[in-house]
């Protein structure tokens, strides 16, 4: 039998972009495309939960002492500061995503990229998606009106401290039009899945067999 395309290692598909380029929004259309079977790391953080989320959902909203436990007793694969709080991805779900050979979409700060492709080489995809303006980044940020003045404002100067990494990452994408840069991740997921490296297994199986024909 050919390879079956689940028969790979699992990917943990990576997007880091400054608040306001979209991600949100793009890491939803690829979850809500069922047929991807994409599952999200739920981080933990300490920031308050806005009245838009869900605890469990959006995040797992916990106090700074109970953060402080899960980071000292190696509970988290990555943990960074942001904005004044702290955030972390805890470890066990995501090993167990990748054992069964299903992918883990993260959604985290280049901080943590940087830990997770130290640990996850093989595994980790990272992208960087950027705003097309500044303009259209404050924009984005004051038309989601959940945040203060001083938190917008906050958050456009750590932007730009975000933007400038943008050479740590696999793939960059600008975001000015929405199905557009789905469609370029979708491409990249696509093209990650068949890479030779997370097939090497199942392939060789099947090459073995086809040699041994006639
Ligand atoms: P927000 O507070 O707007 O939900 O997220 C702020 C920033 O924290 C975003 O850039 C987001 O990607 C990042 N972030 C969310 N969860 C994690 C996490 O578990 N680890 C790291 N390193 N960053 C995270």
């Amino acid at each position: 039998m050919p390879p079956q395309k689940s028969e790979r290692r699992g990917i943990v598909l990576i997007l880091s972009s400054p608040s306001g380029a979209g991600k949100t929004t793009l890491t939803r259309m690829l979850l809500q495309d069922r047929r991807l079977d994409l599952t999200l790391s739920i981080s933990v953080t300490t920031r308050p939960r806005r009245t838009s989320e869900v605890d469990g959902i959006h995040y797992r909203f916990i106090a700074q002492r109970q953060f402080e436990a899960m980071r000292d007793s190696g509970e988290l694969l990555e943990w960074a500061q942001v904005h004044g709080n702290f955030y972390g991805t805890p470890r066990q779900p995501v090993e167990e995503l990748l054992a069964q050979g299903r992918d883990a979409l993260f959604d985290i700060d280049y901080q943590g990229t940087q830990q997770v492709r130290q640990k996850m080489p093989t595994e980790a995809v990272t992208v960087f998606i950027l705003p097309p303006s500044m303009k259209e980044l404050r924009a984005r940020l004051e038309r989601r009106a959940e945040d203060s003045p001083e938190t917008i404002e906050n958050r456009l100067n750590n932007a730009r401290n975000e933007i400038s990494r943008w050479t740590q990452y696999d793939y960059v994408l600008v975001n000015d039009d929405l199905q557009a840069a789905f469609d370029d991740l979708l491409a990249i997921l696509r093209s990650e899945r068949l890479r030779r490296p997370r097939r090497t297994e199942s392939v060789a199986a099947f090459v073995d067999k086809l040699l041994s024909e006639g």
